[in-house]
């Protein structure tokens, strides 16, 4: 235990080493004891202090804000803490001080800038994070949206309800925005019951569709606010940066002129400023539509693509390529959906379906004809991600009783470049049943043969941008050969993608590729069509001579 004197200098030195600034003052107002920390509050000494009398008022309460003017004429603000002092005599109290200028002046920033009710950023806020991100835009290419949203007949809610629920409501409305949107895109409440979205980052004009679905599906359930059950329904109207304007004050104009438009159309829907572009967004909404329901409806269908041996001008295999027998536009290629269904996630359950349909059918040529064939799948970077792939597929061959050496998987060099072990893993899995693996679209990525040498793949697909002109175009011939090359080298398969001429067909015939695919020789065919090509071999030869 300390002596008395030393427990006297231990309390002292505590005190003096607070960040807070103490003091005691006596019932008559004076200081009687000040910490260091509170004479640099104070703008003055502890010992200048002590025997003056503190002249702020106190007030008599717990906690009170003084504002103090410093010499050089700064302003600061105190918090004081007010309570009685230990020692129990009357009017004896402890004042602690703390800076909270800081605080304040954050507080006064947030002030400005946020929107009190919501907690969203104001219109000028906004505003601000939309000139940024236009100025990004510039360096990244990508579109911007910028959104304007209206609750419909919220005056009337307001009125009828009364203006406290009227708050709630929007306080509703700003938390599914929220929610519905990433911490990177700005939501803010522009107008009394307008809200402002900056949406960065956007591809192509029709991805705006599926952000405004997006907004739109977060408003259809029912809102409950304090018993009372609302249906909300909003308005957008969207302007594109830098297609209709590229101004923050155009942009807002054009957004607002959309959301008239939207209004005049009625609840829950939205609007684009440019006519061309709405047709491209509401044709997308439509399709989307379309294909959500094409699984159930039975519509899609595979046909195939012959390959053809440059060697001895045989079928190879072929390629199975989905179509859709779309009651309301007909058949429809690939390259109109596909890009969709990815980005919808439907390709999950149509690639699922692909995959099936082709095992079986191989199942069925392997009874029709003797000879090798490869008929290969194109497998989307998502459906070969998902968990449980390669252990689905094993299970699917087992069930089909395939002889794994009809099958082959196409997927593009992006796959290869995300996750490198785990995609060598499944790969050398598949290869080791007798799957061969073909890298589609090749030259198009950046991957380079060095690259390529890790992966257990066999095929190398050059890509059709290389191939249309490269008889004609040096810069492509040189890439097609260099690609032939080299895969020689590596002892991989090479196969031309797109061949549509004869003298296409002998460029790389010269150039010793293996094999080639497109329409000089077919188109992809139905089922029916393909099985004659593949019980008679010699049916390209003639069109090879
Ligand atoms: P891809 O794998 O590069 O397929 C080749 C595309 O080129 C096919 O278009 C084919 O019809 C077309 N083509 C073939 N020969 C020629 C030619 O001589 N000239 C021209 N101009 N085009 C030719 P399609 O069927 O529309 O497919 C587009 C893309 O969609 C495919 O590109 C592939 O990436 C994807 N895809 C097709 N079916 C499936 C599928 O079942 N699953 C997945 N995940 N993707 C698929
Ligand atoms: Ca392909
Ligand atoms: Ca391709």
């Amino acid at each position: 235990m300390p002596k008395n004197t030393d427990a006297h200098e231990l309390h002292r030195a505590v005190l003096e080493a607070q960040l807070d600034g103490l003091l005691y003052l006596d019932s008559g107002g004076f200081i009687r004891y000040a910490n260091a920390a509170a004479g640099l509050l104070l703008d003055s000494s502890a010992a200048d202090l002590v025997g003056t009398t503190f002249e702020y008022p106190l007030h008599n309460t717990e906690r009170t804000e003084l504002e103090i003017t410093l010499k050089d004429q700064e302003k600061r603000i105190l918090e004081a803490r007010v309570s009685g002092s230990e020692n129990g005599l009357e009017g004896h109290v402890l004042v602690q001080l703390r800076d909270i200028s800081d605080l304040r002046q954050s507080n006064l920033i947030h002030h400005t800038f946020y929107d009190h009710l919501t907690d969203l950023p104001n219109r000028m806020l906004f505003k601000d994070r939309l000139k940024l991100e236009l100025f990004h835009s510039q360096r990244s290419r990508k579109l911007v949206a910028v959104v304007v949203l209206n609750i419909n007949r919220f005056k009337s809610i307001n009125e009828a309800l009364g203006y406290t629920l009227g708050d709630r409501i929007l306080q509703l409305v700003a938390s599914r925005l929220r929610e519905t949107f990433r911490r990177s895109d700005t939501v803010a409440r522009i107008g009394s019951d307008e809200f402002g979205l900056v949406l960065p980052g956007l591809n192509k004009a029709e991805d705006c569709s599926r952000l405004a679905s997006k907004i739109i599906t977060a408003f259809e359930e029912v809102c409950t606010v304090d018993r009372h059950e609302l249906y909300l329904s909003v308005c957008l109207g969207i302007a594109l940066h830098p297609d209709d304007g590229t101004t923050v004050d155009t942009l807002l104009k054009n957004a607002g002129t959309a959301l008239d438009r939207a209004r005049q159309q009625g609840r829950n829907t939205f609007q684009l400023y440019s006519e061309a572009n709405q047709t491209l967004a509401y044709e997308r909404v439509e399709l989307e539509r379309q294909l959500c329901k094409a699984m159930d409806n039975e519509e899609f269908e595979v046909y195939y693509q012959p390959q053809i041996s440059l060697v001895d001008h045989r079928i190879l295999g072929g390629e199975a390529l989905l179509r859709w027998n779309s009651i309301g536009s007909g058949l429809v290629p690939a390259y109109h959906f596909i890009t969709l269904a990815e980005e919808t996630g439907l390709i999950q359950p149509i690639g699922d379906w692909v995959v099936r349909t082709v095992c079986r059918q191989i199942a069925l040529w392997e009874k029709l004809t003797d000879r090798p064939f490869c008929i290969t799948v194109n497998i989307s970077p998502l459906q070969f991600s998902r968990d449980g792939f390669v252990d689905n597929l094993i299970a699917l061959i087992k069930e089909c009783g395939l002889d794994t050496s009809h099958l082959g998987l196409e997927i593009t060099e992006h796959l290869l470049m995300k996750d490198v072990s785990v995609a060598v893993r499944d790969l050398r899995r598949l290869k080791e049943l007798g799957i061969s693996i073909s890298i589609d679209d090749f030259g198009t990525g950046y991957s380079s043969l060095s690259y390529l040498r890790k992966f257990p793949i066999d095929v190398l697909k050059i890509d059709q941008s290389f191939v249309r002109e490269v008889t004609v175009n040096q810069n492509d011939a040189e890439i097609a050969s260099a690609i032939v090359t080299m895969a020689k080298a590596l002892n991989l398969t090479v196969i031309a993608e797109g061949v549509e001429s004869r003298e296409q067909l002998e460029f790389f015939q010269r150039l010793g590729c293996d094999g080639v695919q497109g329409y000089l020789f077919s188109r992809a065919i139905p089922v029916t069509e393909f099985s004659t090509f593949l019980t008679d071999p010699n049916i390209f030869a003639a069109k090879a001579c």
